[in-house]
This record gives C-alpha cells, structure tokens and sequence, in this order.
C-alpha cells in the first residue's frame, strides 16, 4: 500500500503541476497571440486614419486662396473643389477674426419706392405732365432743370430714366441708349427705385435698342452683361423679377448663340455655372448659419492657431454633420480656418477601401464594421472572440459607430493553440501516466519475487534441516547402541560401522553440497582447477556414491573409457555436480534405480552425462529447474530436496565456462550432460 502511495502520490502531484504548466503554456500562447493581433491592429487603424486624414489635408491644402481672384472666379473655384472631391459636401472660411469669408452674405433688398426729395419730385410731376400730353421734348427739358438741382442719386436716377424714356419716345435711340448706360453706372448694386429697380429696366431697355441699333454680336454682349448681372445680384431681386427677366434673357441668348463667337459662348457657360454656385452658396449660406457658424467660431478661437486637422460630428437638425477644419497657420492666407463639410457615404466607404488596401498589402483580414449591429454577434465568445477591435483614432470622432476589425482566424487559431496544448498534455499526462503504471508493475513484480524467493528460502531451510536430521538421527542411534556395548557380534558390528560410514557420507555430501552453495552465493567459493584424469575422479565419484546408497537396488551402468585426455578443472567442483546429477537420477527414479554415467569427448569439450529412466521434466519447467531454490511439485509423493543441487551444477559447469544440457520426456527419464572444454584458457574459477 505504501509503494503504491509513493507512486500514486508523486505521480498525482506530477499531472497537477504538468496540468498547470500545459495551462500556463495556453494562456502564454493565446496572449502572445492577442497581443501580436493587437498590435497589427493598432498598425492598420493608424494607417486606414493616416489615409482618410491624407485626403482630407489634400483637399484643404489645396483649396484656392481667398482673395488672389476676383470674387466671381473664387467663388467658381471652390465650387469646383466641392464638384469634383468626391468626400466634400460644402466648403467654408473663416477670417483670421472669425469673420465668415466664404459661403457670402447675401442681404435682403428693402423693396417699395424710396423717398425722392421734394425739388425731384417737383421737376419730375411737370416732366410727367408733359409727357402725359405727348409733349416729350417739353418733358425732357422739365427733367434737364430738375437733374441741375437734384438732391440725391435715387433723384438723378429718376430723372435719367425718365429723360431716356423721351428718347426713346422720339426715337433717340443714341441718346437713349447713352442714357440707360448712365442709370446703370450710377446704381452701383443700390438697386435704387421703385418695385422694379431703374438698373434692371435700364439693361432691360439698352439691349431692346442695341438689338435694334447694332450689330447682333454686340447685341449678345449686352445680354451677356444683363444675364451676368442679374446672376451676381439675384439674391437682391424678387424672385419674380429675376426669373422673368433671366427666362426672356435666356431666350434670346439661346437663339443668338448659334452666331456667337467662341468667347462668348464660354462666357455664356461660365456665367451658367456662376449662376449655380451662387445658388449653392446662398443656399449653404443659411445652413453654415444655423448650425456650423458657433461651432467654427469657438472653434478658431478656442484652438489657439493649431493647425491639426480637426474632426466634428454635429447634429444639424435631423441630420448629422461630419466636418474637418483646420486653423490655418500660413500667414499668406487670409482666411484663418479652412472646412470641410464631409458626404458621410463617400467618408465611409473611403475607410472601407483604407482598409481593404491595407488588408490586402499586410495580408491580414482587417476589415470595417459597423460597431452597433454585428460587433455584438462577432465578439459574443468573450474569451476566445473572433474579432478584436479597434477605434480609428480622431477619425472615430466622425464616425462613433465604426470600428476596424481584425479576424482571429473565426476562432481557428485559439482552436490550433487549444489543439496544440492538448497534444501536449495528452502527452504529458500519457508520459506521467506511463510512468506510473510501469512503476506500479515494476514494484508488484518485485514485492512478488521478493515473496517468492523468501517462500522459496523459507521452505529451503526446512528441506535442508529435513535431509540433514535423516542420517544425524540414524547416526545418533548406530554410534548409541555401539556405545551402549549393546552390539557384540563382530560381522554385526562390522554393518554397524559400514551404516555409519554411509550416513556419514552422506551428510558430507549434504553439507558440502550447501557451503558450496552459500560461497558461491557470497562469490567466495574457489574452486581450485588442475590438470585432472576424469576417469579417475568418475571412478571415485561412482565409489562414494554407491557408498551413501548401499542398501538402494541401484545400478549404475558406467561408460568411462580410460584414454581421455586430462582436462583442466576443479575435482572438487566436478565430483560435486556429478554427485549432485546422480542424487537426482536416483531421488527422481522408480523402484528400479538404473542410472547411465557416460564420458565422452570431441576435439574441444568432454561431456560427463547421468541418464536415468524416472520421471522425466515437464518442458515448460525444463528452464526453471536450474534455479536456486525451486523445486517441481510432484503430486502425492514427496522427494526430498532443497532445491539448490542443479543451480549449484550450473554455477560449476559455468565457472569452468562450459554448460548444463538437459533433455527429458516425462515418465521417461532424464538425462544431464555436464559440458566443459578441454582447454579451458579464461578461467573464471581460478578467479574466485
Ligand atoms: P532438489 O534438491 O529438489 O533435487 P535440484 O536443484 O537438484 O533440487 O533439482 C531441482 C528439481 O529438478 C527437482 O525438484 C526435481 O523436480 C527436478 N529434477 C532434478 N533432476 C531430475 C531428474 N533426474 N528427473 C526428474 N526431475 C529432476
């Protein structure tokens, strides 16, 4: 129980530690792995941000300079950053003062007659009388004195266009016409005069009599003027008025450009285009007003000149707004802050490409992902998640929602690291297991050879005391009754010394037979070799033997030729394996005790074999009869023995590097051949 404590014990204290270290070695890889994602992570939305961030500079580096064209084409310019980038909704500047430099104000006209001074409403009633009584000229010359004493411009206006007017009636057209130019000239974008401005019907009358007068290209250059300048002013008109005056304008326009020249046609289209700028940014204008106008505003201020480019989501009503700006630090720029009104589509799917690009260069699955819908779903295995995310830095502040992604391998590469760690524990703990069931067989086996051999030892020292008590006791009574003077025949006496001999024999032979034993157990035995004649000390052997078993009807049929040659070897340790075989033939005989002793020899090796005819050995014992301390159970009878004679003549024939040979058939008989070379030349005995 004990062994098995110490195996199991330490053998469970291994798994756990095995366990533990495989667990640590899991946790290391999966966070080393994490890590490295992390890392390229972070690297990816650094650069989907960089790109984003690279476009957006490009476009507000170059947007054009404020102030280094004329209003007109500036404003056509911007406009085109706005057409032709696809990311940008609406641009807007601000000056250094946080004045708004761009979308323009476009202040409303106060309608509704203006207030003529006295002295012109005085000359203009009587030049109206006159022309009231088809008096032109009288009429012209009432109006010539008010314009000597008139008091303002709306006055002069009135009065010139009231004059031009005659003209026309008289058909003056040169003056008319010089006339209407003057209105013009002096209105200066005041849109003086009555529900219908004096300019507009100035440049509405000149090209009724240009078309007249001049030429047709002339005529359309007119137009052209008329059509322009009602684009650059149509935030101050009635919507009414200027739409009338732009469909007729355009009619004639349109008809007069099949004979234009090519300068005229561009101007034609880029006063269209004008048109349409002028709109957007009016349009704009309000917007940027309402919800961007505060926020750029404290936001020049506030940013202390910084030029980084700055991200803004704001919520303009229903909608969202997603706007970069920039302080401008160029002194060569006069406005102070650049901005960007950003398509939110266009910025989305511009990240997406970011970051299919960069996906495809590093190899890596990165992708982006709306962070409310299917980054719930995705990350759902807390502990193992598909996906590890990331934010995109300022860029995010556009678009809170959205995150970058990079694929764990969907869970395949912590199952390759799990698959990994589990081979190594399956091993581990199969090596500890192993371990164990070895130990634990390797211990049972020697617990039971160690039992064995104790019984076999055991059961050794009782046989020993068995077959020694025998001739002690016979002994004890022979030498007692001789003693005693109770035997007086002298050929009585004589068989009494012979039996006495006999049991004195054999208890030399047994304990010989057991010192041999144990010195050549404790490796102390010497058996001394020498140039021997075996058919001498097999002569010898023969005598002794017969001696101990006189009584026995026992034969023993000797082949010993003489003329062998002598061998080197110990007599003492070939007289006791001989005796040793030949006790055996006997014990292990019937009734009739026939034993063959034969010597023979070839070139090398003599062979000493003892036949007899008795019970033979079973083949599977055939081995183990040679070990010390076993012996066959024979059912029913006993045989005496202690289990050692056939080890100690294997011990001897070895020592003289020769072998014990056995061949048997049970209920047959047995025969042993004892092999020893001729000339032994190691000598193993002589080194005891
Ligand atoms: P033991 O003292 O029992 O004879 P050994 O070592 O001499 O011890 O013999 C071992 C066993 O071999 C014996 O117990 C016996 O069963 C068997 N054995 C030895 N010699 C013979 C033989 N000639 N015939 C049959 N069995 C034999």
């Amino acid at each position: 129980m004990i062994f098995i404590l110490a195996v199991l014990f330490p053998s469970l204290i291994l798994s756990y530690i095995g366990l533990h270290s495989v667990r640590q070695e899991q946790i290391r890889q999966e966070s080393a792995y994490l890590q490295a994602l992390e890392h390229s992570l972070a690297l990816a939305a650094s650069r989907v941000e960089s790109e984003m961030e690279d476009r957006l500079q490009t476009i507000l580096n170059n947007l054009p300079v404020y102030g280094m064209m004329p209003g007109g084409s500036f404003v056509l310019q911007l406009r085109s950053v706005v057409n032709y980038s696809p990311l940008v909704e609406e641009v807007f500047l601000l000056d250094r003062d946080a004045r708004i430099l761009y979308p323009r104000k476009f202040p409303d006209r106060q309608t509704g007659w203006q207030q003529l001074s006295e002295q012109d409403q005085y000359y203009f009633s009587l030049g109206v009388a006159y022309e009231a009584r088809d008096m032109p000229e009288e009429a012209i010359r009432q109006y010539r004195m008010g314009l000597g004493a008139a008091g303002c411009d709306l006055g002069t206006m009135t009065l010139i266009n009231a004059i031009a007017r005659c003209h026309l009636k008289l058909n003056q057209y040169r003056q008319a016409r010089s006339n209407f130019r003057e209105v013009i000239n002096l209105d200066r974008g005041r849109f003086l005069g009555g529900e219908v401005p004096f300019v507009l019907l100035a440049y509405h009358q000149l090209c009724g009599i240009e078309s007249s007068m001049n030429s047709p290209a002339e005529a359309l250059d007119l137009r052209l003027d008329f059509f322009e300048f009602l684009v650059n002013n149509f935030q101050y008109l009635q919507k009414a008025q200027h739409d009338f005056y732009i469909s007729g304008l355009r009619e004639q326009i349109e008809a007069a450009l099949a004979g234009a020249s090519q300068e005229q046609a561009g101007r034609h289209k880029n006063i269209i285009e004008m048109k349409r700028a002028a709109e957007a940014e009016r349009a704009f204008r309000n917007f940027f007003d309402k919800y961007l106008l505060s926020v750029s505003g404290n936001f020049l201020q506030l940013s202390g000149g910084d030029t980084e480019l700055n991200y803004f989501r704001i919520q303009a009503g229903e909608h969202q707004l997603l706007v970069a700006m920039k302080v401008s630090a160029d002194e060569l720029r006069p406005e102070g802050l650049r901005g960007i009104v950003l398509d939110e589509e266009k910025v989305i799917s511009t990240l997406f490409e970011a970051a299919e690009s960069y996906a495809a260069r590093s190899g890596l699955d990165v992708f982006l992902f709306h962070s409310e819908g299917n980054f719930q779903e995705l990350s759902e295995n807390q502990e193992n998640p598909p996906v590890t995310s990331a934010g995109l830095g300022e860029v995010q502040n556009l678009l809170p929602f959205f995150r970058l992604g990079i694929d764990s391998g969907g869970g395949t590469a912590f199952g390759d690291i799990q698959k990994r760690t589990l081979a190594l524990y399956y091993s581990v703990f199969a090596a500890i297991i192993g371990v164990t069931f070895f130990g634990i067989v390797f211990i049972f086996r020697d617990i039971y050879r160690e039992r064995q051999f104790s019984q076999l030892r055991s059961s050794f020292i009782s046989n020993v005391s068995h077959e020694i008590k025998t001739p002690v006791t016979t002994l004890k009574v022979l030498a007692g009754n001789l003693a005693e003077g109770l035997i007086h025949k002298p050929d009585r006496k004589h068989i009494y010394y012979r039996l006495i001999t006999r049991e004195a024999e054999k208890l030399s032979y047994l304990t010989e037979n057991i010192l041999d034993f144990s010195s050549v157990e404790a490796r102390q035995k010497v058996y001394r070799k020498e140039m021997i004649n075996l058919y001498d000390l097999l002569q010898e052997v023969v005598r002794r033997f017969y001696l101990m078993h006189q009584e026995k009807k026992l034969v023993i049929h000797k082949s010993i030729p003489s003329n062998h040659p002598e061998v080197r070897a110990s007599a003492e340790g070939i007289e006791q394996a001989v005796l040793n075989l030949l006790d055996n033939a006997v014990k292990y005989s019937g009734e009739e005790k026939n034993i063959w002793l034969s010597l023979s020899h070839n070139h090398n090796e003599v062979t000493i074999s003892v036949m007899d005819k008795g019970i033979g050995i079973a083949r599977t014992e055939r081995q183990k009869v040679f070990e010390k301390f076993y012996r066959v159970q024979h059912k029913g009878q006993h045989v005496p023995g202690s289990g050692i004679g056939l080890s100690l003549v294997r011990e001897i024939a070895q020592l003289h590097n020769g072998r014990v040979e056995l061949e048997s058939e049970p209920g047959k008989g047995s025969k042993f051949s004892l092999i020893i070379p001729v000339n032994d030349e190691k000598d193993p005995a002589d080194r005891r």
